[in-house]
């Protein structure tokens, strides 16, 4: 018999009732008793979907209130000093989030997704300890729902390798051995208790491994395998690579592989797996489409053919986590377009499909199998997914359609004559305070209750506001606010072809935040102009030059759901060309300068290094795409939210936009040292106000910066500007802080 398994399913709920009891736990609005209670009926309902899909291999310990990384944090102990006054769910959420008296932990990407993990701080003073039970907990509320699961543990090794070190001469590694202590404690306890397997998760086995990181490995699982429950090491997120015989020689009782970034990899490890048990990852946890399953089933029957089918078991590729919860609630949807997909609940059903299959043949699952196999070719022949006007014009894309007319020495003169901007001039990333009477606006417009022209009047009305405010500051280039946005690839998304928007689905993006990633299922093409009419009205209030303000090519792909049958770069040259039009467009309609954001450019990083080239090389290939139809009189710019530029320098100056935006005023400058060291060649504007933080910079720490800068960078090519976008802040602040960023310019100025 195959075993059919899941490694993780949702928590939020399908209606993200977790989301709510959080929030309004933090507000006081319930105690810690509802809060764990709705906690409870989340995993009890968890369980009874898994259940009632007929997995037989049900995961524990894959609830969170938060975070699993935090959770393994406070399950060793390692509670950062500052928060050693609080207990309980107190201190878990204040690690998350901060007090007023200790600053938040830090928070960052886990691995090329878009969920955030709050990093691991570790001292000179951390002693790692099992300091919590909660994996036996929720192994024995399972088993007194009757249910037998397998534990989900985040691995030792991955979490030390993910944590940070705070204090001088400690490594992460350097506690390896307390941790291996904890982890043979819970696992002694988890078998006293009767769990017969436990699930270990090292994804840092698809990264490239330092020496120090493939020894602690060895180190640790010969310490804890046969000490407890059987173990299944997770790995997902791609391909083992060069870690293959390292993971397949470990001395665990079981392997998990990803074959849906990976299938390659199978026959490398089917001849390297020795006698442990195979657990197939065949169903794509990292996005919404319904699985193919027949393909799915050749590699299932390879791997039967050679382990047997007892030592084989058909999971989904990583956690569920990073899908959303149930199609079931996608009422909007039309027929065709929810034939096309596949959520959390949906997948379990796919993957016992393929376990029956797998174990007993195709017929035995013929009604998962046909119905599977019409669905995907209904899809790849949809006529709404093929778009022959843009496969053509994307063919006839030459060398020269990614060149700006002129080098940008040549460029830059033509701008200057044009715009006439001072000494170090000033401008802001786009987004204006948000405010709720916006927000209001915007779902009374949504609900029909205001009506098309009261909500464009409303807009044109905060717009003229936002201008008239941008000039009595003094700022010299200026933006029209983006208040007609709810976001800025949302935006993009609803007035583009081939893509649709979900009711529900929404996938945890950090803590209670969700997110409802658009869904881009077909060719991309721009039916119509999507802000050249805002731009226009904008740039009509006011006789400074005015910003037109896009979003990126990768940018938007990186931040939806991206089709699967096609590679990403060519999705992406799509969503570029329509772009290209787009900044054509505001060309032709007078803006003198045009923004296109590309935030998420760094984060589309592959895991492995040897795919950084690749992906560097469409990746600027598209925003070349997007950014070149203009003049030289026309300056580009582009804004990336984020300082670490220190290996993709290269790829930053390939993409030749005229000025570039990033932020910097946390680090005191000292990330600009790579654009002088490698000679960027284009302006800088180096942001001078941590906008994260609702501290107001006065203009003596804004010159500080800039001084800074100009140590750095030659006067001539900076800008002034924030960090990013202003739509978090409000405006009183919004207003002292651009006060002292032109102040602190026209300071700057006169020692020129
Ligand atoms: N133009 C966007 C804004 O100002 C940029 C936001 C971002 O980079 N995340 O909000
Ligand atoms: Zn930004």
């Amino acid at each position: 018999m195959v075993t059919s398994a899941n490694l993780g399913y949702p928590r939020i709920g399908a209606k993200r009732e977790l989301k709510k009891a959080v929030e309004a736990y933090w507000k006081g609005e319930i105690g810690a008793a509802a809060l764990e209670s709705v906690g409870a009926d989340l995993r009890a309902a968890n369980w009874a979907a898994q259940v009632d899909a007929g997995i037989q291999r049900i995961p524990s310990n894959d609830f969170s209130f938060y975070d699993q990384i935090l959770d393994t944090t406070a399950m060793l102990g390692a509670v950062p000093e500052r928060f050693s006054g609080l207990q309980g769910l107190d201190a878990y959420f204040a690690m998350a989030r901060g007090t007023d008296a200790a600053p938040a932990m830090e928070m960052t990407k886990w691995f090329d997704t878009n969920y955030h993990y709050i990093v691991p701080e570790l001292t000179d003073r951390t002693r790692l300890r099992l300091a919590s039970d909660i994996p036996v907990r929720r192994f024995t509320e399972a088993r007194a729902q009757g249910i037998q699961t397998r534990p989900v543990l985040v691995g030792p090794v991955t979490w030390l390798a993910l944590a940070k070190a705070k204090t001088e001469g400690v490594t992460p590694l350097s506690l390896l051995d307390q941790a291996i202590a904890a982890y043979a404690e819970l696992l002694a306890s988890l078998a006293a208790a009767g769990a017969d397997w436990v699930q270990i998760d090292e994804p840092i086995l698809v990264r490239d491994l330092s020496g120090d990181e493939a020894e602690a490995l060895r180190r640790t699982y010969a310490a804890l395998s046969g000490k407890g429950p059987k173990i299944l090491l997770a790995t997902y997120f791609g391909a083992l690579g060069d870690n293959l015989e390292l993971a397949c020689q470990l001395p665990v009782d079981g392997l998990h592989v990803d074959l849906v970034r990976a299938p390659g990899q199978l026959g490398g490890v089917l001849a390297a797996i020795g006698d442990k048990t195979l657990s197939l990852g065949l169903i794509d946890g990292r996005n919404i489409w319904r699985g193919d399953l027949t393909p799915a089933l050749a590699l299932a029957d390879q791997a039967v053919r050679a382990l047997g089918a007892d030592r084989v078991e058909i999971a989904p590729s990583c956690s569920l986590l990073h899908v959303p919860v149930d199609l079931a609630h996608e009422t909007e949807l039309d027929a065709e377009q929810r034939g096309w997909l596949a959520f959390a609940r949906q997948k379990l059903d796919e993957v016992t499909a393929l376990a029956r299959a797998a174990g007993d043949g195709r017929a035995s699952a013929a009604a998962a199998f046909d119905a599977a196999d019409a669905a995907i070719a209904r899809r790849g022949a949809s006529a709404r997914i093929h778009d022959p006007a843009v496969k053509a014009r994307l063919a006839a894309v030459t060398p020269a359609d990614l060149r700006r007319q002129s080098p940008f020495a040549t460029r830059i003169k033509a701008q200057k004559a044009r715009l006439g901007l001072p000494a170090y001039p000033t401008t802001t990333i786009g987004s204006f305070p948000q405010t709720a009477e916006i927000r209001k606006a915007r779902a009374a417009h949504r609900k029909g209750d205001l009506n098309d022209a009261g909500y464009r009047a409303f807009l044109e009305d905060k717009t003229r506001d936002c201008i008239r405010r941008q000039e009595k500051a003094g700022l010299d280039v200026l933006v029209h606010g983006e208040f007609e946005r709810n976001d800025m690839v949302e935006y993009f998304g609803e007035r583009l072809a081939g893509f649709f928007f979900t009711r529900n689905g929404w996938v945890q993006s950090y803590g209670s935040r969700c997110v409802k990633p658009p869904v881009i299922f077909g060719d991309v093409s721009r039916p119509a102009p999507m802000t050249v009419d805002w731009a226009r009205f904008a740039a009509a209030q006011t006789d400074r030059p005015m910003k037109g303000m896009l979003t990126g090519p990768v940018t938007i792909l990186q931040w939806s759901f991206v089709r699967n049958d096609q590679p990403r770069a060519q999705t992406c040259r799509q969503i570029a060309l329509a772009i290209r039009d787009e900044v054509a467009d505001l060309e032709a309609a007078g803006l003198p300068v045009i923004q296109i954001d590309e935030a998420a450019f760094r984060e589309g990083l592959p895991i492995r290094k040897a795919e950084w080239p690749e992906y560097l090389d469409w990746a600027v290939d598209c925003f070349r795409l997007a950014s070149t139809p203009v003049a030289d009189g026309t300056q580009i710019h582009t804004h990336m939210c984020y300082s670490e530029f220190n290996d993709i320098m290269p790829a930053i100056a390939a993409m030749d936009a005229d000025v570039i935006s990033i932020e910097t005023s946390r680090s005191d400058m000292e990330l600009l040292e790579v654009f002088r060291d490698l000679a960027y060649p284009n302006e800088i504007g180096p942001g001078v106000w941590d906008i994260h933080s609702p501290r107001v910079p006065d203009d003596a720490s804004m010159v500080a910066l800039l001084k800074a800068a100009a140590e750095l960078i030659p006067a001539e090519r900076l800008w002034v500007n924030p960090d990013c976008g202003l739509k978090t802040r409000g405006w009183p602040e919004v207003e002292r802080a651009i006060a002292h960023l032109v102040a602190a310019a026209k300071q700057m100025r006169s020692a020129v």
